[in-house]
């Protein structure tokens, strides 16, 4: 056995073949660490064979402060230099994603330890700026320990330069991923790493602002198992995915198809099934219509979006330090066109129920919304909502962390997107925490799904001083079909499937699907200053006796 053929994994200390480790893009086959790669390794195994055109930055000040430490800085800068055969610590290449055209800039921790200086500084903003002149979507790959202390503040003010090289991207309509790699700390995670609109982690890779070393030196805290690791990030909202090697391909193909604007038109063959008068509408006690929409067996978002069968990629996250299992969102694919879905997740059993808090969303779970509601303004991407909610989270915590701004902020949000906005209540629309995912161009409603300012429970034991009276109160607060479509409130009413959406889960989703994408064939002909436009008129006289004339 001849030793050199074998390498022992940094993280279980099983001795791998290297030939095989190399075929798993150095991936530990027993253990999963994810070792680390060069800038040439990572871009071979990313970009489409000979697709790649090198970007080249512009000369940078290489050693500004005349730096000399044990050594002088020029000296390590050469001794980096003739390791890695790198000029500075990024590559940027343009090229393609099976077969979608990207810029991508990887970082190479060989580097000085991939610190950010001028020249790498200048590397990311050259990349950004390859990207606007091709409208390509942006990726970088990034790995540092922060900033370059020999380069003094030229080093510090690289995390302004890059943040405002990727504003401009913002404004432009360009979508920007980050894939977060072992590890990323200091100025990089401060700047262009977590300004992206996805950011995707390898597994076990750490990200943070301080290290774990300088938290423990600095306050004297003891750190919880697997701090700042991926999945700790992903837990706590600072990430949407954590993607193993093997299936980034995969996932970024998604990604560059999902996060361009839609092309020219929807298919015309999909009929409307949306009923737009109540009289064609079959009238029921309003108790049976309440007890239908919290039926266990219904759809829920997610349900809804496998069952339409096109991609979705999930984002998860609101930036801020949680991400809310009681609403889902993300890009989907939804008959051959892109939108971003965003909806309440409740679950069919009690554990998945549990899990997803009933359905009752966080503040994390409304600012998640927001933040993918603006991403899909910049994107150019519809917005779909879909609704099914007992209500925002009372709780402490909650209240906390401000649940009603959280809420405030949706409703003017999404009032103020210049893309098309459909929402569908497909179950409960229970009070604020419904409303906040339903300002819409247009209100779609399910046979037996309810809209309500308060539970009918809660407005008996209120106003009749017993729940036992929650019939007379659905029933006078009028959240069934028939009463929300005659009042204007809705503006149609998507049919199910006899006896219930649960009965035939499948064929419900078809009709809400069917439903949006004739909703949004309508709306996409629009302009988005006048969708915004129509969308605040219709709320301006709401309740108003010049309501109707101004709709
Ligand atoms: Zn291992």
């Amino acid at each position: 056995m001849d030793l050199s053929d074998w390498l022992s994994c940094a993280g279980c200390g099983m001795l791998v073949y290297r030939k095989r480790f190399d075929r798993l893009s150095r991936v530990c086959p027993d253990c999963g660490r994810h070792a680390q790669l060069t800038a040439e390794q990572r871009l071979g195994r990313l970009l489409d064979a000979g697709s790649g055109t090198r970007v080249e930055p512009a000369p940078s000040v290489h050693d500004p402060l005349g730096f000399e430490d044990l050594l002088p800085y020029t000296d390590r800068l050469d001794t980096a230099r003739s390791r890695t055969e790198m000029d500075c610590a990024v590559r940027v290449v343009r090229g393609t994603v099976r077969g979608r055209g990207v810029v991508v800039a990887v970082m190479d921790f060989r580097f000085l330890g991939g610190s950010m200086g001028a020249a790498e500084g200048e590397a990311i903003v050259a990349a950004a700026e390859e990207a606007l002149k091709h409208r390509l979507p942006l990726l970088i790959v990034t790995a540092s320990g922060g900033a370059r202390m020999q380069e003094g503040v030229f080093s510090l003010l690289q995390m302004a330069r890059t943040s405002n090289a990727m504003a401009a991207l913002d404004e432009a309509g360009l979508l920007t991923m980050t894939l977060v790699t072992d590890p990323t700390y200091g100025g990089v995670a401060a700047s262009y790493a977590t300004l992206s609109d996805v950011i995707l982690a390898e597994p076990g890779a750490r990200m943070g602002f301080a290290g774990p070393r300088v938290i423990e030196q600095t306050i004297r805290q003891q750190l919880p198992e697997g701090f700042q690791t991926a999945e700790f990030l992903l837990e706590h909202g600072l990430l949407d995915g954590v993607v193993p090697r093997g299936e980034l391909p995969q996932v970024l193909q998604s990604l560059l198809a999902l996060g361009s604007p839609p092309g020219p038109a929807w298919d015309p063959a999909v009929t409307d099934p949306v009923i737009r008068y109540p009289e064609l509408l079959s009238e029921r006690p309003v108790a049976q219509v309440v007890g239908l929409a919290r039926e266990l067996g219904r759809p829920t978002t997610l349900d809804h979006v496998a069952a339409w069968g096109g991609e979705f990629v999930e984002l998860r996250g609101d930036r801020a330090g949680a991400d809310c299992p009681a609403v889902v969102g993300g890009l989907a694919d939804l008959d051959g066109l892109p939108v971003m879905l965003i909806g309440h997740q409740k679950g069919h059993t009690t554990q998945e129920l549990v899990r997803r808090d009933f359905g009752m969303p966080s503040p994390a779970g409304y600012r998640k919304a927001v933040r993918l509601m603006r991403l899909a303004g910049k994107l150019r991407v519809p917005v779909v909502t879909l609704i099914d909610t007992p209500g925002a989270h009372p709780g402490l915590e909650a209240e906390r962390h401000g649940q009603a701004h959280a809420i405030a902020d949706c409703l003017r949000v999404m009032g103020s997107l210049d893309v098309p906005v459909v929402s569908v209540i497909t179950g409960e629309g229970g009070s604020g925490g419904a409303l906040a995912l339903a300002v819409a161009d247009r209100l779609l409603l399910c046979e037996n799904a309810i809209f309500s300012v308060i539970s009918p429970e809660g407005c008996a034991a209120i106003l009749w001083r017993s729940g036992e009276a929650a019939p007379e109160a659905a029933a006078a607060l009028g959240v069934d079909a028939v009463t929300l479509l005659s009042n204007g409130i809705v503006d149609g009413v998507v049919p199910e499937p006899a006896g219930g959406a649960h009965q035939a889960p499948a064929a419900a989703s078809k009709l809400v699907r069917d439903a949006v994408v004739c909703a949004l064939r309508e709306l996409r002909e629009q302009d988005g200053a006048a969708l915004r436009e129509a969308r605040r008129r219709r709320l301006r006289w709401f309740g108003t006796y010049r309501e109707k004339v101004a709709i």
